[in-house]
């Protein structure tokens, strides 16, 4: 099934007199949606009951929650006490979100700093390869059911490039892709516009990982300000200068027959646009 809901509590949410995350659920399935990711990114920070209690009304309105790791990730950091600090992030993300009845978390791969980009690539490579060894020594068979997602980037010094995360993704069966396609975007200055280059991501995608994680990929969607280095800020669905357009990915991902798990990155609109992306597929 394909699943569709904001990142975070948006302003709408607070405007209709909304107050805990835990309310989010009931408040989602009323608008028909069936997502929410939940950003740790400044840090895990959720006690057993505020997580108890999102995970029992969440289960209760069948919306599927994730969870986004802290931003600091950065696997291409040479210092081995850093890439340990990165796995624990992620480590205390995945504890997190089952706690709370998910099993998908999406993290920020890495980033070049001074390095060449092949080098900071390769590195980065390596140390998600230990991640997963790690992960899997810590959680044993409960990483079974998990879906770690390696995202795309949208600053030019960042690695995260599509063709970087399938690679990436084909290290371990539990790792998926996320395309975050303002940042895919972003990346290539606007190139990303018509069903064709969606569709060419999508069958790259196939081809590199097959069809499972294919159709049961991470999305993250939202329009984004770019430059010379790429990302700028996220914007709202106000936005026609920058994009992308959902519009022909909603096609490509219908006519695929593919459930992704998408989530509505605007800035402060993440539920009114998830809903406009809701409409815009036929099939769901
Ligand atoms: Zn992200």
């Amino acid at each position: 099934m394909l699943r569709i809901g904001p990142s975070g509590n948006c302003a709408l949410f607070y405007e209709t007199g909304h107050k805990h995350t835990y309310e989010e659920a009931e408040w989602l399935r009323s608008l028909g949606l069936t997502a929410f990711e939940y950003s740790f990114g400044r840090g895990v920070a959720i006690g057993d009951a505020a997580a108890e209690k999102i995970r029992s009304e969440f289960s209760r309105c069948d919306i599927e929650i994730s969870a986004h790791a802290p931003y600091y990730t950065n696997f291409a950091n040479a210092s081995e006490s850093m890439i340990e600090k990165s796995i624990g992030y992620i480590a205390a993300s995945i504890v997190a979100i089952k706690k709370m009845g998910g099993n998908r978390v999406v993290f920020h791969p890495a980033s070049c700093g001074e390095m060449q980009r092949a080098d900071a690539v390769s590195l980065a490579k390596r140390n998600i390869g230990l991640l997963m060894e790690k992960l899997r020594e810590q959680f044993g068979n409960d990483l079974n059911d998990c879906i770690i997602c390696p995202e795309t980037m949208g600053k030019l010094r960042q690695i995260g490039r599509v063709e970087e995360i399938l690679d990436f993704c084909t290290l371990d069966e539990r790792l998926y892709p996320c395309f975050d396609f303002g940042h895919i975007n972003s990346y290539l200055g606007g190139g990303l516009k018509t069903y064709d280059d969606y569709r060419r991501i999508i069958e790259l995608t196939a081809d590199k990982l097959g069809d499972e994680k294919t159709a049961n990929m991470h999305v993250h969607f939202s329009k984004i300000k770019y430059g010379e280095s790429g990302e700028i800020k996220h914007l709202t669905f106000e936005d026609n200068v920058y994009g992308p357009d959902y519009e022909p990915l909603a096609k490509v991902i219908d006519e695929y027959k593919l459930t992704p798990y998408i989530v509505c990155e605007s800035d402060g609109t993440q539920v009114s646009d998830a809903l406009i992306m809701k409409n815009f597929h036929k099939n769901d």
